[in-house]
């Protein structure tokens, strides 16, 4: 479990998590009425930051809740935070609900400012024995609601998913809708089938995840054939690779799924190229000036 490092925010103010307080009569608690988004800190630098305030906009228009700060207030506030918390490697979690109301009313509330938190915890590279050998991970229905591109605080369906993969010995969740692999429980989806790469085109039966949107521009500026379709489950079964991303992990194998293996039962070839691209991207990103 990623721990939290020691100072949030909270409407405002820059505090020991643990002295962090919200009220029981918060949205975000009572009715999960709130938004949130990862982004991850390399070397004391927001990856993406523009992309994320940018997705964290258009769940906030999905919920219809205003956009508390700008994006360089947000800018500020998260840069801020990640100093706090001694900069180096982090992942920073925000959170925006919409607010304290007086008494529990689904309605929303008149003229209640929206409450929002925020926190850091490290950011570890991949451990290696996932690089090296990969994944288990399993099929099962997507439980979830049908809004699944807004970042919203109600994950009770991801909770339920995750936890019936770990208990199953699998570490992730290979969501089914309509007879079609759709992401992750927590990360996006891509296989290589017939030595293209494919992922299923964004809609709102998942994700739009930033580490998706890298992927598919390293694939362009690398010259990796890639297509964005649909995926049923009988070609999600027969894959020469499967792969999963997302902010904290990159992009790592599934190299059993089903308790089937995948191709060769190691990490992929083009899992590997895909993996040092990312690397290398990071690598420039950091040497560049900021
Ligand atoms: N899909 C789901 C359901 C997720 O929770 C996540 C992130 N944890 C992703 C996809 C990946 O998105 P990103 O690359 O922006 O982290």
């Amino acid at each position: 479990m990623a721990v939290s490092l020691p100072v949030a925010y909270l409407n405002g103010k820059f505090l020991p998590v643990a002295a962090a307080r919200i009220s029981p009569l918060d949205r975000g608690f009572l009715f999960a009425d709130g938004v949130y988004e990862v982004i991850p800190v390399y070397a004391g630098r927001l990856f993406r930051p523009a992309d994320h305030l940018r997705r964290l906009q258009s769940s906030l228009d999905g919920i219809r809740l205003q956009n508390p700060h700008d994006e360089a207030q947000w800018s500020m506030l998260l840069e801020r935070l990640v100093r706090e918390n001694g900069g180096g490697y982090q992942a920073l979690y925000l959170q925006v609900t919409r607010g304290t109301d007086t008494g529990r009313d689904h309605a929303f509330p008149q003229k209640t400012p929206p409450t929002v938190f925020a926190m850091a915890s490290a950011l570890d590279e991949l451990p290696a024995a996932i690089r090296e050998h990969g994944v288990r991970a399993i099929t099962l229905a997507d439980i979830r609601w049908h809004r699944c591109d807004i970042k919203s605080v109600a994950l009770l369906g991801h909770v339920l998913l995750r936890q019936t993969a770990l208990e199953q010995h699998a570490s992730e969740a290979i969501l089914l809708r309509d007879g079609h692999a759709t992401e992750g429980s927590a990360s996006n989806l891509f296989i290589v089938d017939a030595g293209v790469i494919v992922t299923p085109p964004k809609s709102t039966d998942l994700l739009p995840g930033i580490t998706r949107d890298l992927l598919l521009e390293l694939a362009v500026s690398h010259g990796l054939a890639y297509r964005e379709s649909r995926i049923p489950e009988t070609q999600l079964h027969r894959a020469q690779e499967i792969w999963l991303s997302s902010s904290t992990r990159e992009v790592y194998a599934v190299t059993e799924l089903d308790g089937r293996g995948i191709g060769d039962g190691k990490p992929g070839p083009l899992w590997r190229c895909m993996y040092d691209y990312v690397q290398q991207y990071k690598t420039a990103l950091l040497s560049a000036a900021p």
